[in-house]
């Protein structure tokens, strides 16, 4: 996994543009550009909270962590540091990071007892996948998209309210905006993330390995389909496109996550565009 941004972070800035009754559009754009910056902000931090708050030390020297060394020089992957936490038996690793400066693999000590060594280097080909596909980095800036509209969006629905002469639209327009972009639109890019990670994870682990260990946790009831996580039959869909159809299946894939990109790339660059003009 990788660490999502919350949705608390846009509903703050929400409740923060309608408790303060906002009514120029450049102070709705400056706290919309405010809403961006704390995003931006947890960028920079998070890859050091999360680890200090799981008290993660660095992984002793021994097969596990060479092997890892391994697997991430292997997959052209300059990590930080290899660390662990105390999970009890919880069994996850973790991708922190976007930059070789501050990318950490975490591997929870529950990992470490429950699987073998060539299972823990699949699931870490995992997490090296959220690193590749700079999978973090993407959802803050999709996170930020979504931030940023919110002000403009309150002051039009406001505007429009008093036209038609329905006050209070905004409070039906808000939770809605926020609805379909935190249940169906963020969820999917979330979902899309997951599936190039396993991606990326069977190229670098082995699709016959990567495939066993994915049908083995499913098997097991390890690995369940929600509202962030594709279905496992979906995940194993993506192993499987890769063993039959090779070169082409991947070509597809590959276009679609740039086509993903562009599409939050172009968002994000309209929100920021439409914020800035409204404090000029
Ligand atoms: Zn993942």
């Amino acid at each position: 996994m990788t660490p999502l941004p919350s949705p608390a972070v846009p509903l703050a800035s929400f409740l923060a543009a309608s408790g303060a009754g906002v009514e120029s559009a450049r102070a709705a754009g400056w706290l919309a550009l405010a809403g961006a910056a704390v995003v931006g902000a947890l960028a920079l931090v998070l890859p050091r909270a999360i680890p200090a708050w799981l008290r993660a030390a660095p992984l002793a020297d021994g097969p596990v962590r060479a092997r890892l060394e391994a697997l991430a020089a292997r997959s052209g992957i300059v990590l930080r540091e290899v660390l662990t936490w105390r999970s009890g038996r919880r069994a996850q690793g973790v991708a922190i990071g976007w930059h070789r400066r501050n990318r950490r693999l975490l591997v929870s000590e529950g990992l470490l007892q429950r699987f073998d060594s060539g299972d823990a280097e699949a699931i870490c080909a995992h997490e090296l996948g959220h690193f590749a596909g700079a999978h973090q980095l993407w959802a803050l800036l999709a996170t930020i998209a979504a931030v940023l509209p919110l002000a403009a969006l309150e002051r039009a629905a406001t505007a429009l309210g008093a036209r038609i002469g329905s006050p209070g639209l905004e409070w039906a327009a808000i939770p809605l905006y926020l609805a379909v972009v935190w249940l169906a639109v963020l969820p999917r890019l979330w979902r899309r993330f997951e599936l190039e990670a396993d991606a990326f994870g069977a190229q670098v682990a082995g699709t016959e390995r990567y495939g066993d260990l994915l049908r083995r946790e499913t098997a097991a009831g390890a690995l369940r389909g929600g509202w962030r996580h594709p279905s496992p039959a979906h995940r194993i869909g993506v192993v499987e496109g890769i063993v039959h159809g090779g070169a082409a299946f991947l070509a597809g894939f590959t276009a679609r996550g740039r086509r993903v990109r562009l599409a939050i790339g172009l968002w994000s660059a309209g929100a920021l565009a439409a914020a800035v003009a409204a404090v000029m």
